[in-house]
Order: structure tokens, then sequence, then C-alpha cells
């Protein structure tokens, strides 16, 4: 992608959609940190999405998508060019005929803007099961199926069939063992395809079960996320387990917990979170982001990987 000044390409975004200018990341991050987008737009459906990405490519556009949010530090100073947000409370179920897998599954296309726990919330009421364990997680399918977002045991891996792309030569359908998936990672993640492809949608498969039965299941994942992580602003966590390791241990094992830089503090209750007690700078997330790395290379030998995504202008 090439950095490019959006003037040019504002007049067609303005033509098709609400503009913002100088709109605040940080009220479009988890961790409500970030500076202002150049240009911003919302899009709520795979048509609007569409529209987005073909009027940012044909003005060469610097683009950022993002969902929500939810494992992106967005620097400071801000990102340069366009950001396109995907979001919906629509009810990804409505009006939709589920396709029966022959296996007893069923399946459906969901736009990519739909977020991860209205989604599960959704299809247990349904009785369908087969995403209780995203339920927690506070992103949506596109930002899910980029990064193999997973927990409790499950990823998205196993739930997605295919994915709906949008690339400048046209739409795509991309089978899952296409994506290239691995433990936090998609093809998209390691720049196995064209920077400005999109996801539109994903194909899920779920497994009918007792509605009962699913929420019980997301009730018993939910107690554990509140028992165990923090409730403050955050990503999530910031770094990727190592092999046969785990990085909240290493981190608290290395008394990191607690440790502070302006208002970004390793957090006392999960040491591989960092939250944001008010008003932290992404510059000091970073900051204790490399304090972090250094400190557990230090003692233990071992390399930390970043799970979240630094993005914006200077990072
Ligand atoms: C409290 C908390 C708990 C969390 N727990 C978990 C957890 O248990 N497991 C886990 O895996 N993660 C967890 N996360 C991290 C995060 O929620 C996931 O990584 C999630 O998948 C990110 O989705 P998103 O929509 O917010 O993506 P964003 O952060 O908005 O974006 C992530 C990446 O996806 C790209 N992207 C987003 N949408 C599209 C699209 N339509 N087309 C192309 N690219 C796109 C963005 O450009 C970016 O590269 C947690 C985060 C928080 C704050």
């Amino acid at each position: 992608m090439t950095a490019t000044h959006p003037g040019r390409g504002v007049a067609g975004l303005e033509r098709a959609f609400p503009i913002r200018r100088d709109e605040p990341m940080s009220r479009h991050t988890s961790f409500r940190i970030g500076g202002p987008a150049e240009v911003f737009v919302r899009v709520d459906s795979r048509e609007t999405l569409r529209t987005a990405a073909a009027i940012a490519a044909e003005a060469s556009l610097d683009v950022l998508y993002v969902g929500g949010g939810s494992n992106l530090l967005v620097s400071d100073a801000g990102a340069g060019g366009l950001v396109v947000e995907t979001w919906t409370n629509r009810d990804p179920f409505e009006g939709v005929d589920l396709a029966p897998g022959g296996d007893g599954t069923v399946s459906l296309w969901v736009f990519s803007g739909v977020p991860l726990p209205r989604l599960a919330t959704m299809a247990a009421r349904r009785g369908l099961s087969g995403m209780e364990w995203a339920a927690g997680i506070p992103g949506t399918v596109g930002g899910g199926v980029v990064n193999n977002a997973g927990a409790h045991g499950s990823s998205m891996a196993e739930a997605v069939s295919a994915v709906s792309v949008w690339t400048p030569q046209g739409d795509r359908e991309l089978r899952a063992g296409e994506l290239g998936y691995g433990y936090r990672t998609s093809r998209f993640r390691t720049g196995g395809f064209d920077p400005s492809t999109v996801v539109l949608a994903a194909r899920l498969v779920f497994r009918p079960d007792e509605p009962a039965a699913i929420e019980g299941r997301i009730a018993e994942y939910t107690a554990y996320r509140r028992a165990t992580q923090p409730s403050q602003r955050s990503v999530g966590s910031i770094f990727k387990n190592p092999p046969g390791a785990s990085a909240g241990r290493l981190l608290e094992e290395a008394g990191m917990k607690g440790t502070r830089i302006g208002d970004a503090e390793i957090s006392p209750k999960h040491a591989n979170f960092i939250v944001n007690r008010g008003h932290a700078r992404a510059a000091e997330v970073l900051e204790l982001i490399n304090l972090t790395q250094q400190r557990v290379l230090a003692e233990f030998g071992i390399r930390l990987e970043l799970e979240i995504q630094p993005v914006g202008k200077g990072f």
C-alpha cells in the first residue's frame, strides 16, 4: 500500500458516505488510545464495504481496516489516509436461510463487521453451537478471520469454512484451507495476500444444540474471563505464548505485574494484559512493551512476539 494524501479520493468517498476528518481513533479502539484518522468512514454491510474498498483502491489511498479495534495499538500521531471501520449490530441470522452441511451442521455467510459477542449470543438463542468460545472477544468476524482469534481451545480456523474477499481484481471466495491458519495468524497477517484484500464475509459452520446448553457454556467462559482478566481498557493479550510456555507466567515470574509508565500498566490481575488506567498514550504502551520484552529476554532468553498490532504514523 502506498501512503497517499487522501484529498483526491475523498470526493468520491464523500459522495458515497458521511465521512469524518481527524476522527480520534481512541473512540474506535478497545484501548481507548490512538490519535486522529485523517479520513474515517464506517460501513455496515458487505456492499458498503466493497464500495469503500473500491473507491480507496481507485484513488490509491492508504487504508486501515478496523473492526472492533480490539487488537490494535494506534499511534498517538494517528492514522494517515483512510480508516474504514466495519460494524453492525444487525442480527446476522435474521432473514437468512441456513445451508445444511449433510453432516448435521448448518452454515451461513456472516458480514465481517458483525461483533463476535453478538454472533455468539444470537447463535445460542437459535440453538446453534460453534461460536460460544468467542462470546467474550470484543472483536468482529473480520478481525477474527484475519487474526485467527481463539479461546477455550477453539478458534476461527475451525469455525470458518470459506471467506469472501474483495480484491482490486474483483471478489473471490477462499476456502478455509487457503487461509494459512496458525496460532493467532493467517495469510492475511503474514503477507500472503495483496495488502488491499478485504474480508467481506465469512461462511461459519454451526451444529444444532439445546439453547440452554450453549448459553451455559457461554456463561462458564464469561465467568472464567471475569475471574482471570482485568476489566479496564485493554487490547487483550499483548504477547503470543512462546512454544511450550505462557507469556503471562513469564511476565509474572519476571516481576512485571503492576509496572507502570504513565497511565499504561501491566495488569496486576493478568501480566499479559496492559491496561489503560485513564489517559495512557500509545508511546507509553510501546515503552512498557519494550521494557517487558527486554526483561523476559534477559531473565529467560525468550524473545516475546507481539500478538497485538501497532499501527499508524510513526510506528
Ligand atoms: C478484553 C479483550 C479480550 C480479548 N480476548 C481475546 C481472546 O480470547 N482471543 C483472541 O484471539 N483475541 C482476544 N482479544 C484480541 C482481539 O479481540 C482479537 O484479536 C480480535 O480478533 C480482533 O478483532 P477486531 O475486529 O477488533 O480487529 P481489529 O483489532 O480492528 O483489527 C485486527 C486486524 O484485522 C484487520 N481487519 C479487521 N477487519 C478486517 C476486514 N474486514 N478485512 C481485512 N482486514 C481486517 C485489521 O486491519 C487488523 O490488521 C481480546 C481483546 C480484548 C480487548
